[in-house]
C-alpha cells in the first residue's frame, strides 16, 4: 500500500504495540504487513468499542461467524444472543447477513452491543427493499448501492463484502461452463441478474473509485467477494472462478494504491485434492492479500454435518496460506443456524485453525498442545478443561464420574496410570 488512509494510520499508531503483544509478533512486522497489504486491520473508528483485529498470517488465523435474520425468521434478539454465543466460543468477527425485518436496526444493534468487528454485505439491504415489496431486485438503482455502502461505512461497519469482480464476462463464462450449481453466492446472483436485466456492467466494478473513496474515509476493509465461487466440487477451478479471481487481484491493487485495505474471498466447495493448489494460486495471483475462505467444503454430501467438511477444508486451506475462516455450521444449506449451530460452527473452525497453526509451526499453537498433553498425562482434569477449546464441554462430559481420577473411557484400564 503506497499510503495508508489517515484512519488506518491513526489506528496503527494507537494499537500497534497492543496488537504485537496479542499476536506475539514484532510490531514492525505488522506495520510492514499492513503497508504491503498482506495484513489488514479491521477497525472502523465509527464502531465504538470495536476490538481492532488483525487478519493475515503470521497473525493467528481468525474466525468469522455469520449471523442475521432471514425473511422466514426475524428475531433480532435471537441474532444478538447468537452473536454473544459466537464471541464466547471464540469467534473473532461477526457478519450481519440479515435479509429479513428492519436491517438498519439489526446492524445498529450489532454495532452497539457487540465488540467484535462487524462485516456486512450492503447489496442485501438494497435488494431486500425490493424483494420485501414483491419487486424484482434487478430494478435497484446503482446510486442506491453506493449510498448504502456510504451509510453503512458512516455507521461503523468494519468490513464489507462487495462482489466487484462479478463482471459480465465472468458471468458469461459461468454460464458457458455448464456448472452443476451455477451461481451460489447471493450477492453474485443478485448482480448477475441485475446485469442481465439492465444490459449493463456490474456497478460495483464500474464505480469502484467511488467505493474506494468511501472505504478510505472510514477505514472500511473491502472483502472482495467471490460471487462466482464454486458451489459444487465439480465446479471448482473452472474458468469463471479464475476470471473473477484475476479481476479481484486487479481491484485489490487499485484499492491499495488508494490506501484501502483489501481481503480476497475464496471458495466454496473444493475437493480435498484441490484445496492446497487453489489456495496457493489465489494467494499468489492476489499478491498475498489476506484470504477469507468460505469453508472450503471438501464434500457436497454432508448437509447437517457441513461444519465437519468445512473444518477439513479450512485446516488444509490455512496450512496452504488462508488467513481467515468463515465458519460453517451444521445448519449450512438447510436453515438459519440456531445458537447450538453457531457454537458448533465456531468450534469446528477453531479446530481447523489450531490444526493448521500447529502444522505451520506456530509456537503459541504448539505450546497449547503441549500444555494440555502434560495435563492429560497428569490426569489433571481442571487443567485439561482450562486448556481445551471448550472447557464447559469437558466439565459436562466428566460430570458423572468427576470424583474418579481416571475417566470413564477405560476406568481401571487407564493406560496413563498403568504405564507411565
Ligand atoms: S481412562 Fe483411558 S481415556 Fe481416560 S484418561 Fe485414562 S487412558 Fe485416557
Amino acid at each position: 500500500m503506497e499510503t495508508m488512509n489517515p484512519e488506518l494510520k491513526t489506528a496503527c499508531d494507537t494499537y500497534l504495540s497492543e496488537l504485537a503483544e496479542k499476536e506475539a509478533l514484532d510490531a514492525e512486522e505488522i506495520r510492514t504487513g499492513l503497508h504491503s497489504g498482506t495484513m489488514v486491520l479491521l477497525y472502523n473508528p465509527g464502531h465504538e468499542n470495536c476490538i481492532p483485529t488483525l487478519i493475515g498470517q503470521p497473525a493467528s488465523v481468525k474466525i468469522n461467524a455469520n449471523l442475521g435474520t432471514s425473511p422466514f425468521l426475524i428475531d433480532q434478539d435471537l441474532e444478538l444472543s447468537k452473536a454473544r454465543s459466537a464471541a464466547d466460543a471464540g469467534a473473532d468477527t461477526i457478519m450481519d447477513l440479515s435479509t429479513g425485518g428492519d436491517l438498519d436496526i439489526s446492524r445498529t444493534r450489532f454495532l452497539q452491543e457487540i465488540e467484535l468487528p462487524l462485516g456486512t454485505v450492503p447489496i442485501y439491504c438494497v435488494a431486500q427493499e425490493y424483494i420485501a415489496d414483491g419487486k424484482d431486485p434487478a430494478e435497484m438503482g446503482e446510486d442506491e448501492l453506493i449510498r448504502e455502502i456510504r451509510q453503512q461505512a458512516e455507521q461503523g461497519v468494519d468490513f464489507m463484502t462487495l462482489h466487484c469482480g462479478v463482471t459480465r464476462r465472468a458471468v458469461q463464462l459461468a454460464k458457458q461452463a455448464d456448472r452443476k450449481m451455477g451461481v451460489v453466492s447471493r450477492g453474485g446472483s443478485l448482480l448477475a441478474r441485475w446485469m442481465e436485466a439492465n444490459d449493463r456492467e456490474n456497478p460495483l466494478f464500474e464505480r469502484f473509485d467511488e467505493v474506494l473513496e468511501v472505504c478510505a474515509r472510514h477505514n472500511v476493509v473491502i472483502s472482495l467477494g467471490d460471487g462466482l465461487r464454486p458451489g459444487a466440487g465439480a465446479d471448482a477451478g473452472d474458468s469463471a472462478q479464475w476470471e473473477e479471481v484475476i479481476v479481484l487481484s486487479q481491484l485489490g491493487r487499485l484499492a491499495r494504491e488508494k490506501g484501502v485495505q483489501v481481503m480476497i474471498e475464496g471458495p466454496g466447495h473444493v475437493p480435498l485434492h484441490q484445496v492446497e493448489s487453489q489456495i496457493q494460486q489465489i494467494k499468489r495471483v492476489c499478491d498475498y492479500a489476506p484470504l477469507y475462505v468460505l469453508g472450503p467444503l471438501t464434500t457436497d454430501i454432508s448437509p447437517g454435518y457441513d461444519h465437519i467438511g468445512g473444518a477439513i477444508g479450512g485446516a488444509l486451506a490455512c496450512k496452504a496460506g488462508a488467513d481467515f475462516l468463515c465458519y460453517i455450521t451444521p445448519a449450512e444449506h438447510l436453515t438459519l443456524p440456531n445458537e447450538y449451530d453457531v457454537w458448533q460452527g465456531v468450534m469446528a473452525s477453531a479446530v481447523a485453525a489450531h490444526s493448521a497453526e500447529v502444522s505451520l509451526g506456530r509456537p503459541a499453537a504448539i505450546e497449547k498442545n503441549n500444555r494440555i498433553s502434560e495435563a492429560r498425562k497428569a490426569l489433571d482434569w481442571e487443567s485439561i478443561a482450562d486448556y481445551s477449546l471448550d472447557p464447559g464441554m469437558v466439565k459436562k462430559r466428566r460430570e458423572n464420574f468427576a470424583s474418579k481420577e481416571e475417566c470413564a473411557m477405560c476406568g481401571e484400564f487407564c493406560a496413563v496410570k498403568l504405564f507411565s
